[in-house]
């Protein structure tokens, strides 16, 4: 075995063989056919991880710069509703605050929205929503489709971070009236980090602002983009695009159906282990549909410390993440996206468990045959 660390982080994950060695070859240009068609094969599946016949276009920058190009581009200016249960909710609100006048339409962190508060915003003038459908810092899972259709009733731009939910887990950006959907490459589709993905509805593309950002203005984007064979603005970042292209290869192959099913069962696994060990989930919530499919957030069990949980099991050779801002030490979370299937789920199970246990946790039994029963159903 290579000596490699598994990462079951929520971003970045393991990136597949193939997919590495797709960024080892020579330079090639980035205004010539090989790219061009390395670009469109990214956009055409990425369209179907969107479920959007909306152009896409990508942008080299991590998720924040796709973050920051949808408000740059839509928002500035205008008034915008942040709904906030988490750090990239916050983060979004942030962005929304440094171009438009934007409010937080704030819950507790990993509890739901709040739905009422959002359009009693939108009756006030709110042209902008901003929400993030897979909060990743909380392990919870947003009612993209309400709020949706909330934004559209009041007429209002849909923004919707799309970062840790496309590619592994359900999203109908058309159905659910987005008008700009973000992803980042290191997550859910697992390829490298250094890319964003950001699609854009033709109701965003009437409201586009006059001073736009220069390096993230996406009307440069869909200019190049519309050339034949594809480009982009300014010299992209050559070799992860040709890694993104072999990590959609693998989505086309794996179908988005299927992935989308693998997605659901790894984190239904962990969740059965959770359950078995006699852990709470962090999410305060009502519906099992709102626990995350891709990150498992986890309270920290009394007088357990951050470091004696994930130092044991980092020496296990595996990484999990601990909790963010005010939740370092709180929780712990278990990353299940992109190519992880029952091999790393099991380790990864095991080697919190033994954690578990040598932190002295009462009552920890095994989780592992709940989980194992859940991979194999
Ligand atoms: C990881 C992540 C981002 C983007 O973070 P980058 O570090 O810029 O890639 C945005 N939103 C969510 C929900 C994320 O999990």
């Amino acid at each position: 075995m290579e000596n490699e660390r598994l990462l079951m982080l929520p971003g970045p994950v393991p990136v597949p063989e193939r997919v590495r060695q797709a960024m080892m070859r020579q330079a090639i240009n980035h205004r010539g056919p090989e790219f061009g068609t390395a670009y469109a094969e990214c956009v055409g599946v990425l369209k179907e991880c969107f479920g959007t016949k909306n152009e896409v276009y990508i942008i080299s920058g991590s998720g924040t710069a796709g973050m920051e190009a949808a408000v740059a581009n839509f928002g500035r200016g205008k008034k915008i509703a942040s709904m906030v249960n988490g750090k990239f909710g916050e983060r979004l609100r942030d962005i929304g605050q440094r171009y438009g006048d934007a409010t937080a339409v704030d819950s507790a962190w990993g509890t739901p929205l709040d739905l009422e508060a959002l359009a009693a915003a939108l009756e006030d003038g709110a042209e902008m929503v901003t929400m993030v459908h897979n909060e990743t810092s909380a392990g919870i899972l947003n009612p993209a489709k309400e709020v949706g259709k909330l934004a559209r009733k009041h007429d209002a731009l849909f923004v919707m971070d799309g970062v840790t939910s496309v590619g592994g887990d359900e999203v109908l950006v058309d159905d659910w009236n987005v008008d700009v959907a973000i992803v980042g490459s290191q997550k859910c589709l697992a390829a490298p980090a250094g890319l964003a993905a950001v699609a854009v509805s033709e109701r965003a593309w009437e409201q586009i602002v006059d001073d736009r950002p220069y390096y993230l203005d996406l009307a440069a984007y869909r200019k190049s983009g519309r050339k034949s064979p594809m480009e982009t603005p300014y010299t992209p970042a050559v070799p992860l695009f040709l890694a993104l292209a072999e990590a959609t290869a693998i989505i086309r192959e794996e179908g988005m159906a299927a992935r989308i099913a693998r997605h659901r069962k790894m984190s239904a696994a962990v969740r059965a282990a959770v359950s078995a060990w006699g852990l709470s989930m962090f999410p305060q919530i009502d519906a099992v549909s709102a626990y995350s499919n891709t990150v498992t957030a986890v309270k920290m069990p009394d007088g357990v410390a951050d470091s004696a949980l994930r130092g044991t099991v980092k020496r296990l050779g595996i990484e999990i993440a601990g909790g963010q801002d005010h939740l370092k030490g709180r929780i712990f979370r278990i990353g299940s996206m992109g190519a992880v299937g029952a091999p790393e789920i099991l380790a990864t199970l095991a080697a919190v468990q033994y954690a578990l246990k040598k932190a002295g946790v009462p009552g920890v039994t095994c989780g592992l045959g709940a989980a194992a029963e859940v991979l194999d159903a």
